[in-house]
């Protein structure tokens, strides 16, 4: 991909421009490829791709090239808004041919959850990089899937985990590493809001794969992990359901769950859809705590430990995270907090543990 990035300046602009119809000159200036600017492609223009490409207006090193959507009248408007060529614009039934588009080098993929592994494993055959939505696919074999195919097409699977970007988060992360709490032995997480529509794909499991644990509680899980710094060992887990209707089978309204580690700490998290106000992390130990809320919501986040409140810039949260996912993808960078295809498959053994807890009533372990 490298040597077909940087044609265009290696061929320099003027012979180029001789070489051109006007209107692809004009393309080819647009997306004169910098090595240092990810060229990013949205799948999925709903509410989170919205987001998303909002806040790359001000990234860096990641800019919105492409889109990917099912709708003519969206595709429109983003071409509008964000200057997008032809070109680069995809449907799901042709978006294979991004493989000859040397102008898009990631998709980022913000679908409901069932289309994720699907997606994600055409965006890695096509050659592309995948960035895809939490959680990263319905299970962990569905997971364990898609890093194998990222694998064997040797591009990067990263997860949409934009809290391990943000800088009150780092900031408590490194003070639980440093030791500064002594030894931490409790976190407690919890991550729900009231669900409304009672249409929408969130409540449908073919598209959620679950209910409230799939879209808000993997927050809880995959805090207690980051905060911890350790990965859990069992889970318990009981679930509540106040409304049968809205929340079918396998659909959860409401899950408890617990995870034990290895040090011997422990978690006890909630995840639900009936109530708002729930986006709380704390974690305690031998000798101080943090506390967090808003803890995963997108800000800004409020921190505080024993020893006052944890200051930093609010930065849009989305804004931090393409940019740094750009330079894990063009420089090799290291995340503190990973963001790849073993990350997000953690969390989906979490959550398949969680729903064995829940049907057989048992302590499930983790090996
Ligand atoms: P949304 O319903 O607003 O958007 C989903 C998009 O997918 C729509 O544009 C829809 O047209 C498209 N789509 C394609 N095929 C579809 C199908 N078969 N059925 C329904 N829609 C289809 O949802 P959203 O809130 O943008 O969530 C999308 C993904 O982003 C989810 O995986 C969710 O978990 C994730 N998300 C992440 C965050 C975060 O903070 N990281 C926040 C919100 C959502």
């Amino acid at each position: 991909m490298g040597t077909r990035r940087i044609f265009l300046k290696r061929a320099g602009f003027s012979t180029l421009a001789l070489s051109l119809p006007f209107a692809e000159t004009l393309s080819a200036m647009n997306f004169e490829r910098d090595d240092k600017i990810l060229r990013v492609a949205i799948m999925g223009l709903g509410s989170y791709g919205t987001r998303v490409a909002e806040a790359m207006v001000n990234c860096q090193r990641a800019k919105l090239v492409g889109v990917i959507s099912g709708t003519p009248s969206k595709v429109e408007t983003w071409k509008q808004k964000y200057g997008i060529p032809d070109k680069n614009c995809y449907h799901y039934d042709n978006f294979d041919q991004i493989k000859d588009n040397p102008d898009i080098d990631a998709v980022y993929v913000i679908t409901p959850n069932s289309l994720h592994k699907p997606y994600s494993i055409r965006v890695a055959k096509a050659g592309k990089h995948v960035i895809c939505e939490k959680p990263m696919a319905l299970n962990a074999a569905e997971g364990q899937e898609m890093v194998a195919a990222c694998k064997a097409a040797g591009v990067h699977l990263l997860v949409g985990y934009r809290m391990h970007f943000e800088a009150k988060t780092q900031e408590v992360v490194r003070q639980q590493r440093a030791g500064e709490f002594g030894e931490t032995l409790f976190f407690q997480g919890l991550s729900g809001f009231r669900i409304g529509d009672p249409t929408q794909w969130r409540l449908n499991y073919e598209l959620a794969g679950g209910g409230s644990m799939m879209d808000i509680g993997i927050y809880s899980i995959n805090g207690a992990r980051y905060m911890l710094g350790e990965e859990p060992t069992w889970v318990t887990a009981q679930e509540v359901k106040t409304d049968p209707v809205k929340f079918k089978e396998n659909v959860d309204e409401t899950i408890t769950f617990q995870m034990g580690f290895p040090s011997g700490a422990v978690a006890s998290c909630l995840s639900t859809y009936s109530l708002n106000n729930l986006d709380k992390f704390f974690l305690n130990g031998t000798k101080g705590f943090a506390e967090m809320q808003p803890s995963t919501g997108y800000g800004p986040i409020k921190a505080w430990t024993n020893k006052g409140p944890v200051e930093a810039e609010h930065i849009t949260h989305q804004t931090t995270q393409m940019d740094e996912m750009a330079a894990i993808i063009l420089d090799g960078k290291k995340p503190m907090i990973p963001v790849d295809g073993e990350e997000g498959l953690k969390d989906l053994v979490i959550i398949d543990a969680i729903y064995k807890a829940v049907k057989t009533g048992e302590k499930v372990m983790i090996s």
